[in-house]
């Protein structure tokens, strides 16, 4: 007979993680369910990344996560996490198995290109970094753009551009900048303030970045439009005028989206902004045992990915009908 999970974790982020630990506190027959490797996000964060959250808004446990500086970094993020998971609580995940479908009922389907499980409830924690923006203009080819910035390693001495207005694109410029990199940063809008709900920089990265650009250590377009990418250039419009600027490669940091295919697929409804609809009180969606938790909820932060997770699991087992 195929063993039904009491409950089926999609996704092993921060939110994955939090919710599994509490499954396993609860003696829940749970499994996490990862498409690449535990805190894969974070393992996509710059090399060296310092946090801007403080240990105690990245933990499980108080005091559990050790640091050097004053922030913990990525590297130390991530040695904490896979401890965390596969030393210290072994809790029970499947990595590098993506999950293609959900199907409701009860029990509920899950669907992964490796095979299908059955669960009383699956919570999915797929994070918000789904679908990279792309820019949608001729000549958009990976080797002349990248979405993603991990080092600055290849590009000392060269020319680079940075497309984007949020803390990724200044950060990402800045860290360009010290690797000597000639950096040009290109904004949409017409300064580094923010715009209505869209990309903002944060004031602690906001204050080098204007001191580098006032400095003329790097050069900032605003107003700008991509047009076009051309082998050694890219091509903006400002305010009407076209402008050629050369560079050896292009970032275009325009942020990411939830992937909420899998969710739509399964009958979840997806609201105005793109993120699913749940019960702001148990996270329940409208369809019945399918939870949703982290980041691709409106919680933006690790902080609550890490806190929330285990009230929904707890409301889990204590509903549970099996
Ligand atoms: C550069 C950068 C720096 C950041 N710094 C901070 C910071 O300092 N502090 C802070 O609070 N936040 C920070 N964030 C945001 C933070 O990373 C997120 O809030 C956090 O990762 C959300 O956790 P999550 O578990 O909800 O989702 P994620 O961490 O995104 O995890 C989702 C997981 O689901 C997996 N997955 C996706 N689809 C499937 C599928 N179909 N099947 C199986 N698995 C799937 C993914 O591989 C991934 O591992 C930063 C983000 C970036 C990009």
């Amino acid at each position: 007979m195929t063993q039904v999970y009491d409950l089926i974790i999609v996704g092993a982020g921060p939110a994955g993680i939090s919710a599994a630990y509490t499954a396993k506190q609860l003696s829940l027959n749970y499994l996490v369910i990862e498409k690449n490797q535990i805190a894969h996000t974070i393992y996509q964060y710059p090399l060296g990344k310092e946090l801007f959250s403080t240990a105690n808004e990245l933990e499980f446990e108080p005091n559990s996560l050790h640091y050097k500086n004053i922030k913990p970094t990525r590297e130390e993020l991530l040695d904490y996490y896979n401890s965390f998971v596969y030393q210290e609580q072994n809790l029970s995940i499947k990595t590098q198995e993506t999950v293609t479908n959900i199907r409701s009922g009860k029990p509920l389907v899950v669907e992964t290109n490796c095979g299908f499980y059955e669960a009383y409830n699956v919570l999915v924690a797929v994070g918000t970094m789904g679908i990279f923006n792309k820019l949608n203009v001729k000549g958009e080819k990976e080797e002349r753009v990248s979405y993603l910035f991990l080092s600055t390693t290849a590009y000392k001495k060269k020319s680079v551009v940075v497309i984007g207005g949020g803390n990724s694109a200044a950060e990402t410029s800045l860290d360009l900048c010290k690797a000597q990199a000639k950096v040009t940063m290109i904004l949409r809008r017409p300064s580094l303030d923010r715009v209505g709900q869209g990309a903002g920089i944060k004031p602690w990265v906001r204050e080098p970045l204007e001191t580098a650009w006032k400095e003329g250590k790097l050069e900032i377009i605003f107003n700008a439009e991509v047009k076009e990418i051309l082998p050694s250039s890219i091509i903006l419009e400002v305010k009407d005028q076209i402008n050629e600027v050369y560079c050896d490669h292009i970032f275009a940091l325009t942020g990411t989206r939830p992937d909420v295919s899998l969710l739509e697929k399964a009958g979840v409804i997806i609201e105005t902004d793109g993120k699913p609809k749940y019960d702001k009180e148990t996270f329940e969606t409208n369809i019945a045992n399918l939870f949703v938790t982290g980041h691709l909820t409106r919680e933006l932060h690790m902080k609550n990915a890490i806190l929330l997770p285990p009230q929904i699991v707890r409301y889990i087992a204590k509903t549970l009908v099996k």
